[in-house]
């Protein structure tokens, strides 16, 4: 919600600041979702917010829950009309985590990504990724009052190439008076953008970093994650480094089977000795994500070659773990969000 906006009306309307602190209460702290929510503030003053205000920048057109009931899909329409999907994964019994988008669309077009496919529309604003968070937060808390334990920006988008909404969205999600979830609950997901990891390193030391790799020959990467051309991998592994030097956090990273073109043995030692490079294995988590498909040329290995690839890295020294696969049958898994 836009507060600069609503504390400048309360103030040209003669109204007390106190009412702003209401507000934000009952916005960021009960997930208020429709000025009648708010029944502190009396009758005419909710009226009259109601036509000049709308309290979330994005707008719930439709909700998918998966069969299990471990994921659910929240389609949003913007203020322009164009939609944006983010995503509800119950990782633990009443642990929830959320994916939220951060660009309509993508410019980096990896071929593999439902979302890459179609471009880049437009970034997002800094009210429309926090938004996400709170109408999901409301969402879940009416209809079974759990709450949302942590965030990933691994939605629509390379967060790094709209930073700055990015960084402006992380400080409300942080912010105690806000939405106060603590850098160590969020995590940004990134194709490799160079000059965002350095940035992120200095301003948000103690948030997560994922790291989208995918492959460690340039050639390959190239094809791959097109943001490689920009950023090859002597590049990145200096700023993954760097990162690691500054923060002393580990750094996720994300590897995509895609069967046959990035899954074989070999490949294993390739990605072993490159991220040896970067830093000593310790400071890595490799999540490994079976393909999901998006009706490209990519087919998904089995169970047996996934386990296959996770054990030969385990045997290198490096932790492993394997996205469990939530939310395909709507739609929602990675990868596979398009929003129409
Ligand atoms: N743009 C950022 C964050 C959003 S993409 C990034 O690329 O990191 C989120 C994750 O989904 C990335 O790791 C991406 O490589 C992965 N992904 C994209 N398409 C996929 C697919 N079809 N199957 C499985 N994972 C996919
Ligand atoms: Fe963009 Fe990430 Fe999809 Fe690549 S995988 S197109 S960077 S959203």
């Amino acid at each position: 919600m836009d507060f600069k906006k609503l504390s400048v009306f309360l103030e040209n309307n003669g109204l007390p600041a106190f009412r702003l602190k209401q507000v934000r209460d009952a916005v960021y702290k009960n997930f208020a979702a429709s000025w009648d929510d708010i029944p502190v503030l009396p009758v005419p003053l909710r009226e009259k917010l109601k036509s000049e205000f709308r309290i979330h920048a994005v707008e719930p057109l439709e909700t998918l829950v998966s069969k299990k009931g471990d994921a659910i899909k929240f389609c949003f329409e913007l203020k322009d009309g164009l939609k944006i999907e983010t995503v509800l994964l119950k990782l633990l019994p009443e642990k929830w985590s959320l994916c939220v988008s951060t660009q309509a669309g993508c410019p980096v077009r990896c071929p593999f990504c439902a979302t890459g496919r179609k471009g880049l529309k437009r970034n997002l604003s800094p009210d429309e990724i926090a938004d996400q968070f709170l109408a999901a937060a409301h969402y879940l808390k009416t209809t079974r009052k759990h709450h949302i334990g942590s965030v990933i920006f691994m939605g629509m988008g390379e967060p790094f190439l709209n930073y700055d909404s990015v960084a402006e969205a992380l400080r409300a999600m942080a912010d105690p008076d806000l939405i106060g979830l603590g850098q160590r609950h969020l995590s940004v997901s990134t194709a490799g953008h160079v000059p965002g990891i350095r940035r992120f390193a200095k301003e948000f030391p103690q948030c997560n970093l994922a790291i989208s790799l995918h492959a460690v020959e340039d050639e390959l990467r190239n094809d791959l994650v097109p943001l490689n051309r920009n950023y090859p991998l002597s590049q990145l592994a200096k700023a993954l480094k760097d990162y690691i030097l500054i923060t002393k956090r580990r750094v996720f990273v994300e590897y995509l089977l895609l069967e046959g073109v990035n899954n074989s043995r070999s490949q294993t030692g390739r990605l072993n000795a490159w991220l040896r490079t970067v830093a000593a294995p310790k400071y890595f988590v490799v999540n490994l994500i079976p393909y999901n498909r998006t009706g490209g040329p990519y087919k998904a290995p089995t169970r047996e070659r996934v386990k296959i690839f996770a054990e030969l890295l385990e045997k290198a020294g490096l932790e492993v773990t394997t996205r469990k696969s939530l939310g395909e049958d709507i739609a929602g898994a990675c990868g596979q969000l398009a929003g129409k």
